[in-house]
């Protein structure tokens, strides 16, 4: 969730607990889940920024909050698999599991009332979503990230299966650059246990396996950071008084 920021050109995104999947058909609430995926996405999202990889976040505010630059969001979803896994295991047939001969990217138009459809580069420059340019830059991003990412999690011992990425259009004065936006956290990536394979993602809440919060908690303590002392410190402001 979006809302105006402090100052022009920024915006809050808000992390609620709220959950939902196969296009809203099924639907909950993952107690904690906001919390956790703020502080999640914003160690990567930092991380990413450090080896020069460009995103909206700004900083974080609060709990739930982080202040983002305001993007032109470009509505394809940009989804990487290193593993067979959700709609291309479904689509083609192709056992879950099975790793894929090389990284595949794949485009999403952003629309709910068409489930998301599967398109192309030919869709997306023939109808202006993207130009060649933008989706040359998007590709460059996006791998980058999947092998700065899959390093990162396999020294925590998970592996990075797949995850899917937004980009917008962020306008300086005399400059245009594309940068990641959205969030990156276990609601949209799979991340395995490497020793278990155990899924300590959100298709635990799409598959019903249960313990969905608990899988999120881990993730954060893996990342170092969830704080010592344990998910209670995480859960809002406390009164001193
Ligand atoms: P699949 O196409 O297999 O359902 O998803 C591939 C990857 O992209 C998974 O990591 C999944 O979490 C992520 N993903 C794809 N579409 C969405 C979406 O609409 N919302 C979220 N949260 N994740 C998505």
């Amino acid at each position: 969730m979006l809302f105006e920021g402090p100052e022009p050109g920024t915006l809050v995104q808000y992390f609620k607990d709220d959950a939902s999947a196969f296009n809203n058909q099924k639907r909950g609430i993952i107690t904690g889940k906001g919390v956790l995926n703020n502080r999640i996405s914003e160690f990567l999202m930092t991380r990413l920024a450090e080896i020069g990889i460009p995103t909206h976040f700004m900083r974080r505010l609060n709990m739930r909050e982080q202040l983002v630059r305001e993007v032109e969001i470009i509505p394809i979803g940009v989804v990487v698999r290193n593993l067979a896994a959700g709609s291309l295991s479904t689509r083609l047939g192709i056992p879950e599991g099975t790793l894929l001969p090389r990284s595949i990217i794949e485009y999403y138009l952003k629309k709910d009332e068409l489930g998301d459809p599967l398109v192309t580069e030919e869709h997306i420059t023939a109808f202006s979503w993207a130009s060649t340019h933008d989706l040359d830059e998007i590709v460059q991003i996006a791998l980058r990230v999947n092998d700065f990412l899959s390093g990162l999690f396999l020294g925590v011992n998970l592996r990075l299966v797949d995850f899917k990425l937004e980009f917008g259009r962020l306008y300086t004065e005399d400059d245009l650059r594309i940068v990641i936006a959205d969030e990156i956290s276990p609601e949209n990536c799979r991340l395995w246990d490497t020793r278990t394979n155990e899924k300590m993602d959100k298709d635990r809440f799409r598959q019903d396996l249960g313990k969905v919060e608990e899988a999120y908690q881990e993730v954060a303590r893996r990342l170092g950071i969830l704080p010592e002392s344990g998910p209670a410190d995480l859960k809002g402001p406390r009164t001193l008084q």
